[in-house]
């Protein structure tokens, strides 16, 4: 009865073709959502409007009904959504969560190469967090106003606990000096609108995570279940590149003539296992999936094991 209250969500950037590493996010989700018979979503999300395509949209939207992955309801638009994104924004401004930074380009760079000299990350310290005599009529951004003291802790589902010192973290940009949101704003706001319980992601994402969470606290927003599966890499250990199958999926149907459900099969044994099963099928799958089996290190593609399924 609790699974039904279990959403999970798909949230590519389109800025290029459905890769592995995706179709297993993809299906992950998917198996997640579907074994506890909840709800899988699908949101695009399309804000870099220079990089985002539409063919891009359709490669992965094909490229998902090519593996079976369907989704509940229409897939989501994210820029579509930019005015909530910035409703919440100003809503934490005037809530005391968020406030308007005046630095100029200069202050930035200064801030910056004073990181480098010092060997140090970059972390943006506005003095406009504690000003209140804000300037007319310039140009602003809207930062938050992120915990420094403590730290924060992460249970996530597939790395453990993760803990961050929230000194390391920096007031980040949540609308721009044009009023359009950034990514990490928008997909806040998205998996709270769209009622996202789960977000099992790369754990490219993890860092993000930790800059995400003051967020959802903030705003007074339940933090989602965090899983942050490891990336797939290539045979020889290196990150996945074009040379290891970092290629659109609709290529190993194409060009190998690889069958949907040997594709689905391999995918899921990169980092999920169940004993020593060799061939799973989706029913099984659904039957069995458990984030709690997801590998820690990361997965390694070959391409030879994938042929010979
Ligand atoms: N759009 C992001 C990506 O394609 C994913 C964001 C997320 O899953 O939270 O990498």
């Amino acid at each position: 009865a609790d699974g039904a209250r279990i959403v999970t969500r798909f949230a590519p950037s389109p800025t290029g073709f459905l890769h592995l590493g995706g179709a297993r996010t993809a299906l992950f989700n998917w198996l997640f959502a579907r074994h506890h018979g909840g709800r899988f979503l699908l949101r695009i999300e399309d804000t870099d409007r220079a990089r985002s395509t539409q063919p891009a949209v359709d490669a992965i939207l094909a490229g998902m009904r090519w593996l079976g992955l369907d989704w509940d309801g229409d897939a989501v638009m994210q820029f579509a959504r930019s005015d909530r994104h910035a409703e919440v924004a100003h809503q934490m401004v005037a809530a005391g969560h968020a406030y308007r930074c005046y630095m100029t380009a200069e202050e930035i760079t200064a801030q910056r190469e004073a990181a480098q000299a010092a060997k140090q990350p970059l972390r943006i310290r506005s003095p406009w967090r504690d000003r209140s005599d804000a300037p007319e009529g310039q140009p602003f951004v809207v930062r938050l106003r992120a915990p420094r003291e403590g730290a924060t802790t992460i249970e996530d589902r597939v790395q453990g606990s993760v803990t961050v010192q929230n000194a390391e973290l920096d007031d980040l940009v949540l609308l721009r000096s044009d009023g359009t949101p950034t990514y990490m704003l928008a997909v806040v706001v998205d998996d709270h609108d769209m009622g996202v319980t789960h977000v099992i992601r790369g754990d490219d994402h993890l860092n993000n995570a930790f800059r995400q969470l003051p967020i959802y606290t903030a705003n007074g927003w339940p933090v989602p279940v965090y899983a942050h599966i490891p990336l797939i890499h290539g045979s020889d250990g290196a990150k996945l590149s074009k040379r290891h199958g970092a290629v659109g999926i609709e290529a190993y149907r194409d060009e190998l003539g690889i069958l949907p459900e040997a594709l689905d099969n391999y995918l899921l044994r990169l980092g999920w296992g169940h004993g020593d099963e060799e061939k799973i099928s989706r029913d099984q799958a659904v039957e069995w999936f458990d984030l709690g089996a997801v590998g820690k290190s990361p997965s390694r593609f070959d391409l030879k094991k994938l042929e010979n399924l």
